[in-house]
């Protein structure tokens, strides 16, 4: 039998903010307390404040990416669904930053707008963005357009309900 093995190719998208490759170990970022330990950024607080005197500092990439507004996703909420569950969606999308900051203390919400009948929500990588449209797709359906920049510099997330 043959089997199938369907991959569907990965988009990776340019994080300039992911340099310098190397730090010292370990880094506090000084402005969110993450710790920059084993190649990898991680929560650890008890621990970051521990060696908070010996650790190098240097801001993490969703810092800094805060800091400049370069942001990563953008997701659109639109639709008359939206307007009359407002508050559920907002938790939604609240709720997904909670679970998927766990698995990755990089990925934040950078904002959330109310513009007009709409809802837009800009993050610091694309994996959030997509998991909250993926969210909303599964709370409630309705229709979830996912796009990446031809540069590939953010994605953009279209969800729509009406
Ligand atoms: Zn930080």
């Amino acid at each position: 039998m043959r089997k199938i093995i369907r991959k569907e190719p990965k988009k990776k998208i340019d994080d300039p903010y992911l340099l310098p490759k190397s730090l010292p170990d370990p880094t506090i970022c000084p402005s969110c307390n993450l710790l920059y330990h084993d190649k990898r950024w991680i929560r650890n607080d008890e621990l970051a404040n521990m060696l908070n005197l010996i650790a190098y500092k240097y801001k993490c990439p969703s810092c800094r990416k805060i800091e400049d507004h370069y942001v990563m996703g953008i997701v659109n909420i639109s639709g008359n669904f939206y307007i009359t569950h407002k508050e559920d969606i907002i938790n939604l999308i609240k709720n997904t930053e909670k679970r998927e900051i766990l698995r990755n203390p990089l990925d934040r919400i950078m904002s959330l707008k109310n513009v007009e009948n709409m809802v837009v929500v800009e993050t610091t990588s694309e994996n959030l963005a997509i998991a909250i449209g993926k969210a909303l797709k599964r709370a409630y359906k309705g229709n979830l357009e996912i796009k990446f920049s031809s540069n590939n510099k953010f994605v953009r997330v279209n969800w729509q309900r009406d």
